[in-house]
This record gives structure tokens, sequence and C-alpha cells, in this order.
């Protein structure tokens, strides 16, 4: 029989890096009450349509990532490659965008057919921010606060953020044609993605990865030379915005986002620390989608940051802690002290809402269980035997045993014992 394993780029998180996980969703959520952003919690299978009409039709993700299949009514759906389409999908839905302001998050998996790599799976997490039926920029810097205070909540350092403008439709249309004009000089050394978006999509080129399209690219006219009026006053007033806030930022011009629905301001924070992987957290305006997908048109703008990326910078700069490590290990020698040992634990666990206590189980010598205690991680063992037992008291350990730190405690003076013992 073949050996059964996981499916490439489909990852299993074990309880060290889980930890880790739920570090970042919890620090997101608590962010987000922080700034008044509600949890929204949407469907992992959509329409198709709803990602074909929300990403683009020429992009990678569509063309190429997404998990797709006829489901058994035959209807063709798609697992969600990114998390922004079922938002303005369940916002249209449910009454909530029309004339009216919103502000969301979400954290939960997303899957796009890519080349696993560090930082780069087939089914990832995504936490991220969705702000509705404001047309900025005050609400554009506030969901860049917001990520800045998300990250440096999780102690991440040393990321760089970096921003640009898209312009509105109309330097869009001026701009498309100005590149295209430029890139057909070089449409043979271009790649063939590249060439094949020429027309269809040149924007896209400039978010390329190709070296010699890189190249190409780094010669092509700026937006920035082609931004209508307003779309200049707003990026100006983010800006500034920006710079009341202490925020240190750089402009890209060349920085696009790799889908098909952002407007205006763009930005993402990024790291040398991951490679190719270098893009932590990314987003930007998306005033057009909410109409696009059939709702009364609304500004909107939004983040999604990648949680094993994340995770990575986490174990790279934090020396990973595991968090999760009992404090205190269990020991019980003979079936009454088990059995008194059961209902003491309970007792601990209700005295000291945040103790984190194992308790032997499966018996063992004593040996061995001292042994499980100092592989556990606790820094504390207690050992219930029928001579302590006799004594209403339970030895107390450092783990692993250090000379003179031994105490008998009588167990109704366990609580506050451990408490100053663990402090
Ligand atoms: P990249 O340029 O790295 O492919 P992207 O532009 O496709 O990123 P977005 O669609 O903006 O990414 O998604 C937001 C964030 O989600 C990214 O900045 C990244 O941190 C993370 N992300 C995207 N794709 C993956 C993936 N396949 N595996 C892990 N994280 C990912
Ligand atoms: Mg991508």
């Amino acid at each position: 029989m073949s050996k059964l394993q996981s499916l490439r780029g489909f990852n299993d998180v074990l309880p060290a890096q889980a930890a880790l996980f739920r570090r970042v969703f919890t620090t997101a959520a608590d962010v987000a009450a922080r700034y008044g952003y509600g949890e929204i919690r949407l469907p992992l299978l959509e329409a198709t349509t709803l990602f074909k009409r929300a990403v683009g039709e020429v992009t990678d993700v569509i063309e190429k990532e997404m998990y797709s299949f006829d489901d058994r009514d035959g209807m063709s759906v798609s697992l969600r490659p990114e998390l922004t389409a079922g938002v303005v999908r369940a916002g249209i839905e449910h009454g909530l965008l029309h004339n009216q302001q919103q502000r969301f998050w979400y954290a939960g998996p997303a899957f796009r057919h890519e080349r696993p790599q560090a930082g780069r799976y087939r089914q990832f997490h995504q936490v991220g921010v969705e702000a509705y039926g404001m047309v900025g920029p005050d609400i554009d810097a506030e969901v860049i606060a917001f990520s800045q205070r998300f990250l440096t909540s999780l102690g991440i350092g040393g990321l760089k953020l970096e921003i640009n403008s898209l312009g509105g439709s109309e330097a869009r249309a001026h701009y498309r044609a100005a590149l295209i004009e430029y890139l057909s000089h070089f449409e043979s050394d271009l790649d063939e993605d590249s060439r094949r978006r020429l027309h269809s999509n040149p924007l896209r080129v400039l978010d390329s990865k190709v070296p010699r399209t890189r190249e190409i690219v780094a010669g092509a006219p700026q937006l920035a030379n082609h931004l209508e009026d307003e779309s200049r006053a707003h990026f100006d007033g983010w800006r500034q915005a920006l710079e009341d806030l202490g925020i240190a930022y750089e402009i890209n011009p060349q920085l696009v986002r790799g889908l098909d629905y952002y407007t205006r301001g763009v930005f993402e924070w990024t790291t040398t620390e991951l490679g190719s992987q270098g893009t932590v957290l990314a987003g930007g305006r998306y005033d057009n989608l909410v109409a696009q997908l059939g709702g009364s048109p609304s500004p909107a703008v939004g983040w999604a940051s990648g949680v094993e990326r994340l995770v990575l910078l986490l174990e790279k700069q934090q020396a990973a802690a595991a968090v999760d490590a009992p404090e205190v290990y269990f020991c019980t020698l003979g079936e009454a002290a088990e059995r008194r040992a059961r209902t003491l634990a309970e007792t601990l666990r209700n005295a000291m809402p945040t103790l984190r206590l194992l308790l032997n189980a499966g018996g063992g010598k004593l040996k061995s269980q001292l042994g499980r205690a100092e592989k556990s991680g606790a820094r504390l063992t207690l050992v219930l035997g029928e001579a302590e037992l006799a004594q209403g008291a339970v030895q107390v350990k450092s783990t692993p045993p250090a000379a003179g730190t031994d105490a008998l405690l009588p167990f109704e003076a366990l609580p506050a014992g451990l408490a100053i013992l663990l402090r």
C-alpha cells in the first residue's frame, strides 16, 4: 500500500507552530476590537464566477492558480484564492454596503495552486481588513495604522512600508496607453506571460518577476506622472496623514498589486528576510469592485496579510519560545494518590485561571514521570505519593531538579504557593 501523505503545498501545523498561528489570530482580533472592526466569517467555497469577476480574468490567480471544479450539481465552484471577493459578495447579499460605512476584519485559509516554496503554499492563511463607504484618504491612513499596530504588537520588526497610487479610471486609461506604447518597443524581449498581457492587462507587466522584464519595466513611464488632480490630492492627503502618524514609508512607482481590482492608493509591508516571498501584508483602495459585483457603488479599502510569512518571521526573529509549555507537571504514585491528584488538579485549575498544568496519565515509575516532566518544559514538578497523601501535602520541585528547591506544600496552600513560585 502506498504511504499516505498530505498534498504538496498543504501543510500540517503542529503544536509549537500552531501557538504562533494562534498568536497572529488573537493579535489581529485584539487590534481589530481596538479599531472598531467587526469579524466576518465566510465560506471556503464560492461560485467560480465571483472570483472571475472580482479578481480579473487576466491574472495569475484566475488563469493558473484557482482550485475550481464542478460540484455534483454541475456548478463550477472554487476554493477561495483570497477573501475580499467573498466579503464584498456577503456585504451586498446582506445589504451592508448600500449607503453605509462598514469596517470588517477576517482570518482564514485561502487556496492557490502555486509552486510551493518557503512562504508560498497551496493552502495558506490570510488575516485582513476591509472598510466600505469612505472615500478617504483618512480611512486609507487608518487601515495602515491598524496594519502597523498589528505587526508591532506581534513584535515583528525590520519591515518597510511602500506605497503608490494607481490613479482613477481616467488616469489609468491614459497611463495604460502610454505603457503599451513603451512596452511595445520591447515586445520580443518580454517574457511570454507579459507579452500576452501587453494588450489585455499591461499594468500586470509591471508586477512581473522575470529579470529581463523587470529591467524593461524599470524604464517604463510612471503612473505618478499620469495621476488626475483628484487622485493626486487623495495621494497627497494619504501621505500627509501617514506623516502625521509618524509612519515612515517609501514611494515605489513600480508597485502594482497582483489583483485587478485596485484603484488609487496601494501599499505593501515588505521584509528582506524571506527571500522572494518578501511581501507580508498588502492592500489598497478598490473603489470599483462593489459595483462590479452588482452592488450600488461604494468606495472601499483594505489589506490582507500572509499568516505563514508572519509565522516564519516570528520564528526567525523571536527564538521560537515554546509558548504553550506547561508550567507545572503533576506526578502521582499509587492509586489513591492518583485519584486525589485528579481532583486536586481541577481545584488548582479553578483557583488559578491561567495556570498551565499537565497531570501525569498512564502511570509510570517516578523516574519516568520525572523524565516526562522535564521533557514537557514545565518549570515546576509536583509529586504526590502515599507518604505525601498521608500528610495532606504535595512535594514541589523545580524542573530540572536544583539543590534547595524542594518544598512540601499542604493541599490548601498550593494555589498561593505555586503562584509565588511561578512568579
Ligand atoms: P505574491 O506577490 O507574494 O504572490 P500576491 O500579490 O499574490 O503575493 P495577495 O493576493 O495580495 O498576494 O495576498 C496578500 C498576502 O497573502 C501576500 O502579501 C502574501 O503575504 C500572502 N500570500 C499570497 N499568496 C500566498 C501563498 N501562495 N502562500 C502564502 N502566502 C501567500
Ligand atoms: Mg501571487
